[in-house]
């Protein structure tokens, strides 16, 4: 287990050291078929545009530290929690503009994996038995809203979230979850703005090859896990491997990783980092396919839970 320190200062340090570590990881020469996701990238340029985003995400991870150590302290607003989603689809081809079926098979795995009833969740090895988690955090589709493009990818400049880039904006994105379905490219699975960014920009983007059971959802990536993983990092998750090679994740009860993990790797995993810990490569935050990611930690749930606490960045959703 590694030790995290979760001063402002060192995360300044922390945001400000990220960016030659995670250009290694995306000059990765496999990313057509393997899982990349962007959303670490979008960071490092959302921070390079608004010097205050990182004072923001500064104040949250101090939040976040301090609801960590007596979540008990905290006033959870109504008890359980369940987000509206909203879908935004956005198509030229046919294909693109997926059915009611499709979107409703993704928030169906989105509620499975953050409330631990996937079928896979008991593939766990005994070894994480102690600290797989239930989130405990619930979806419910709000509504579908589509629109025809004549755009054959979007790229990761938000550009489909605007209306002047062609685009449509989020529907009322500090009390709803708002998903665009569209074709990315460059290989990119999906993408999602951490808290403490502008609301204009917030939410999730995912290519319709990877979102879903049905339809356009192309293996290895479909089921559904690349919604997962974006919604992790839009509750706050980072990446398992800390977008560095040992890199920290912010979270203590999950294993120091190497880098990022593909496919699906035989257990058990060993990493060469310090310790030469199990890794934990069935982590939904890993980028291993679909079929060998099935649980969030404890750890990762106190981060998700603190975004939604009375004085989280996310409260508002409750
Ligand atoms: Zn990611």
């Amino acid at each position: 287990m590694k030790k995290i320190l979760l001063s402002a200062s060192l995360l300044m340090m922390l945001f400000s050291c990220q960016n030659e570590d995670s250009a290694k990881i995306s000059s990765t020469d496999n990313k057509s078929t393997a899982r990349y996701c962007a959303s670490q990238e979008v960071l490092e340029r959302q921070l390079k545009e608004d010097p205050t985003l990182a004072l923001r995400m500064n104040k949250i991870e101090e939040f976040t530290e301090n609801f960590s150590k007596n979540p008990s302290s905290y006033r959870l607003v109504n008890g359980k929690i369940e987000i509206p989603v909203v879908v935004n689809v956005l198509y030229k081809t046919t294909a693109e503009n997926i059915s009611l079926t499709q979107i409703q098979s993704q928030i169906n795995v989105l509620n499975q994996d953050f409330n631990a009833t996937n079928t896979d969740y008991n593939q766990v090895p005994a070894l994480f038995a102690g600290v797989k988690a239930n989130v405990g955090i619930s979806f419910v589709l709000d509504q579908v809203i589509r629109k025809s493009t004549t755009k054959t990818s979007w790229g990761t400049a938000d550009a489909m979230k605007k209306t002047s880039t062609g685009g449509l904006a989020p529907t009322t994105p500090t009390t709803k979850l708002n998903l665009w379905v569209c074709t990315i490219g460059g290989g990119i699975l999906g993408y999602a703005q951490f808290p403490g960014g502008s609301s204009s920009t917030d939410g999730v983007a995912i290519d319709s090859k990877y979102f879903g059971l049905s339809g356009t959802a192309n293996y290895p990536y479909n089921l559904g896990r690349t919604a997962t993983h974006e919604v992790g990092h839009w509750m706050n998750l980072r990446h398992i491997w800390g977008d560095a090679t040992c890199g920290s994740d912010l979270v203590s009860d999950t294993p120091t990783h190497n880098t990022a993990n593909y496919g699906v790797p035989t257990y058990p995993h060993l990493s060469t980092c310090s310790g030469t810990p199990v890794e934990m490569t069935m982590n939904y935050m890993d980028y291993t396919d679909d079929r060998g990611m099935y649980m969030f930690s404890t750890g990762q749930k106190t981060r998700m839970d603190a975004i939604f606490a009375v004085g989280g960045s996310r409260a508002s959703f409750r």
